[in-house]
């Protein structure tokens, strides 16, 4: 639960009834219509038909709308300074994206107070739950020294459980000539302050960032250190991320653009969930990754924002899917299912993205009568009601 969400922690019941159409994400019969659902305090206590629902101390009128578990979105950067519009002008007008340009944002974080970055970091979660997320993963990763990484962490700690320790996201300027100087650093120091303000560790494993040697070593100590891996990988090029993702047990590979036949045989074998983010490729004006080819080999696949002021700056879970389904060959259900249920796989969690009683009680009233048309209608501010907890928001 995120710290500045208002609580039902009352017990207050609330039914939330005359639904059209409800996705449930449990189970093979994942639809319902003219259904109902009772939540119980934060937490839902039933679904069924609309007209056999037990009395609630509330009630929400749904008029037919649809209603889905609210988005769960597993990858974001948000704690930062400043932004980027400059650069993606420029990558627009035909300049190519290297990831160079995290230093800039790392310099303006560096400078930033720590209440300049809490209210912009909380900003972009709010704009979130407008659009229907009700989980985020927060990562640090623009800080990149020891006292910088912690103050990020502990700000997104602030807003979510799920934190990520990024400090392998790029090597920092002051760096550059003696990156292994900086892996030591990323493993020792920087890792132990790091460690109680984050549930995971995650490395950028591409060309200009880390390599093979240097992803094992950060995954590894991480692991050591309790933390759970992610991996950001083969977005530009095909490397050894994925590979090495699942040799470690990572919840999740993220971005898998470039991949070989056999970075997807791994997967497929694996229970480390491919976390696409088609924000990325469409900011930086690159191939989409083949969900399609991924979900046809049996990989478990997840939609993400990857929220960033770089390479992705849109916080719509909304318009992934809309692009997963447009631009990356998933059907309308199995690109909503890599919002809600994928995401939640990736966090290794089983309370969200999916409603059924004992789940949290997040969900989201659309302002349409299916969910269809969330890449139907693409752009459209089609979030009617967000449910957080129980609370309506
Ligand atoms: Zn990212």
């Amino acid at each position: 639960m995120l710290a500045t969400d208002k609580a039902n922690s009352g017990g207050m019941s609330v039914l939330v009834t005359n639904i059209g159409e409800l996705t449930t994400q449990d189970g093979e019969v994942g639809t319902l219509h003219d259904a109902a659902v009772v939540v119980n305090g934060d937490r839902i206590a039933w679904i069924g038909p609309a007209a056999q629902a037990p009395a609630a101390d509330e009630r929400i009128d749904a008029g037919g709308r649809a209603v889905i578990p609210g988005f769960v979105d597993s990858h974001a950067h948000l704690v930062f300074a400043g932004d980027r519009a400059a650069e993606f002008a420029a990558r627009m007008a035909g300049e190519s994206y290297t990831g160079g340009g995290i230093r800039t944002t790392v310099a303006a974080t560096r400078a930033a107070s720590d209440d300049e970055l809490t209210a912009a970091a909380g900003r972009l979660v709010a704009e979130m739950r407008r659009q229907g997320t009700t989980t985020v993963e927060i990562k640090s990763g623009y800080g990149l020294n020891v006292d910088d990484e912690k103050r990020s962490l502990r700000i997104a700690r602030s807003l979510t459980p799920e934190t990520t320790f990024l400090g392998a996201h790029v090597v920092p300027a002051e760096y550059l000539d003696r990156p292994d100087e900086y892996v030591a650093l990323v493993t020792g120091p920087m890792l132990a302050a790091a460690a109680p303000y984050a549930r995971w560790i995650d490395v950028f494993c591409e060309r200009g960032a880390f390599d093979g040697d240097q992803t094992r070593a950060i995954l590894t100590a991480g692991a050591e250190a309790g933390l759970e891996l992610r991996v950001h990988t083969n977005q530009l090029t095909a490397g050894p991320g994925v590979q090495l993702a699942v040799e470690l047990g990572a919840a999740s590979a993220d971005h898998c653009t470039h991949l070989s036949d056999a970075d997807i045989d791994a997967l497929a074998a694996s229970d480390t969930v491919a976390t696409l983010l088609p924000g990325a490729e469409f900011s930086t004006r690159s191939p989409y990754p083949d969900a399609r080819r991924l979900v046809d080999a049996g990989v478990t696949v997840a939609l993400a924002t990857d929220c960033n002021p770089g390479s992705s700056y849109t916080s719509s879970m909304p318009f992934c899917v809309a692009l997963a389904v447009r631009e990356m060959g998933l059907a309308p259900a199995e690109a909503l299912w890599a919002a809600t249920a994928g995401g939640a796989r990736s966090l290794r969690r089983d309370d969200i993205g999916v409603l059924r009683p004992g789940a949290r009680a997040d969900l989201v009233l659309l302002d349409a009568p299916t969910f269809l048309h969330l890449a139907y209608r693409p752009g459209v501010p089609l979030i009617h009601t967000v449910l957080h907890n129980g609370v309506p928001q």
